[in-house]
């Protein structure tokens, strides 16, 4: 999505092609596991509350489901493309393979702009969505949830529409529905809390006390709000957020070298990230150009907004303080920014690692629909701990022992583990 020049899709299998090669991987699983599994295209006829009739476009793609059901967001987006949802997709069979989860990999959009539609249009957009997919998605299918631009409501939405066609009750549908309908404890912190434990245990690794260091940020949504406000219970210093101002059409980073105070912050800010100028302003914030948050002198950076913002053009501006970064968003990076993180010593916490916190929770929220009894926030926070550290730890192993850098190291695990099911089912 934003760069007309780049492509998430081509990203992606160039990140898997380096790994295959370094795994040996035969002609036929390069194949299959290079592209998606399935794909589908449809058109949504939405009546407007003008009383025209307008056409949105609507993906779903299924990467692999050779773990179980394909598993993955629906982004609102207007500059959704397939190729992002195919790269999207891909990365979500990583992620799920990477902490260890029973699931597959799948993507979802519509290209639209939430912003400039009312309720009742985007609830026409996701009940339209569920009529085109009905019979390729479900619980034992493929489950979607919120990802940039939906949240609970549309997935409550879209829940009611397929249990009108399909009859009967049926939560594991979709995952982070509103908690007292389905939804789990904990799903809205999950992505952004996820990203700090395994920072936190980067930081132990690297010998780093996270009450000693400074961080900045890239976005101000559901991950980067959930992360600045674990990272700062922690004692880490957050200086700066840059976010996207849709008024101006621009982002703006929001800096104050006091520190961030999230619960203030959080106050100022819409249901889309974004955050009031003006307000900010009697708060103290500079408010600087949306790209310089990546030039500050911090030990660590969140990039939690979209895809393709760290590249080689900027990548070369990061400070020298910089020792971790830590991936919020997916695929934040590009493979030349890639380079130039390992030449300086950066040490990366690839984002389907450090973001698969949001699907591992939403695998809890199935689980407990399913046994239709649920848990208390702290026992989903816990769960989530353990599996999440525990993969942080495989992936280090993994990178120290073979010296790999630890995106190629999580690669190399998730890939493996891919191939093997798909060997053991036959398929290969
Ligand atoms: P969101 O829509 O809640 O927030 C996005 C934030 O990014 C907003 O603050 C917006 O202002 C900001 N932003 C957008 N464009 C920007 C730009 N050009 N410069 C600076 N800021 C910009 O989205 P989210 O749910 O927080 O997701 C963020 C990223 O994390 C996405 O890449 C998403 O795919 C990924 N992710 C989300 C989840 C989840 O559970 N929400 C899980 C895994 C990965």
């Amino acid at each position: 999505m934003g760069d007309k020049n780049f492509n998430a899709y081509q990203m992606a299998q160039s990140q898997f092609d380096k790994v295959a090669d370094i795994l040996s991987l035969d002609e036929p699983t390069r194949q299959l596991l290079r592209e998606p599994l399935r794909e589908y295209h449809f058109s949504i006829p939405v009546k407007m509350d003008d009383g025209t009739t307008k056409i949105f476009k609507g993906f779903r793609v299924q990467h692999n489901d050779a773990f179980g059901p394909s598993k993955g967001g629906i982004r609102f987006h207007p500059m959704e493309t397939i190729d992002t949802v195919r790269a999207l997709a891909m990365w979500m069979t990583w992620k799920c393979a990477v902490v260890g989860i029973p699931l597959g990999g799948g993507k979802g959009g519509v290209i639209c702009d939430p912003h400039n539609l009312s309720m009742r249009e985007q609830e026409n957009i996701c009940r339209g969505w569920v009529r085109q997919l009905a019979k390729n998605v479900g619980p034992i299918n493929d489950v979607p949830a919120p990802d940039v631009m939906t949240n609970a409501q549309h997935m409550l939405w879209m829940l009611d529409e397929f249990e009108v066609i399909h009859g009967g009750k049926q939560p594991g549908f979709i995952t982070g529905k509103p908690v007292g309908m389905g939804g789990s404890l904990g799903r809205t912190e999950a992505t952004g809390f996820g990203v700090i434990y395994t920072l936190r245990e980067a930081c132990i690794k690297n010998k780093i006390k996270i009450e000693e260091t400074t961080a900045a940020f890239q976005g101000f949504g559901n991950v980067a709000q959930h992360a600045l406000q674990l990272y700062t219970k922690l004692g880490g210093k957050a200086i700066c957020v840059s976010s996207w101002d849709q008024k101006d059409q621009t982002s703006y980073t929001f800096k104050r070298d006091s520190g961030i105070n999230y619960d203030e912050l959080k106050k100022i800010t819409d249901k889309f990230g974004g955050i009031d100028k003006t307000e900010a302003k009697k708060l103290g914030y500079e408010i600087l150009d949306g790209d310089i948050w990546i030039e500050q002198k911090v030990d660590i950076l969140i990039p939690a907004a979209l895809e393709n913002q760290v590249r080689g053009d900027n990548a070369v501006k990061i400070a020298d303080t910089v020792k971790i970064i830590a991936e919020g968003a997916n695929g934040p990076t590009t493979p030349d920014a890639d380079k130039i993180f390992q030449e300086k010593g950066i040490f990366v916490i690839p984002d389907f690692l450090a973001n698969a916190g949001g699907v591992t929770c939403s695998y809890f929220e199935q689980v407990q629909s399913n046994m239709n009894y649920f848990w208390t926030k702290e026992e989903v926070l816990t769960k989530l701990d353990n599996i999440m550290s525990d993969a942080f730890e495989a992936v280090y192993n993994t990178a120290v022992k073979n010296k790999l850098y630890m995106r190629d190291a999580a690669y190399v695990i998730s890939i493996s583990k891919v191939a093997h099911a798909c060997k053991d089912r036959g398929w290969l």
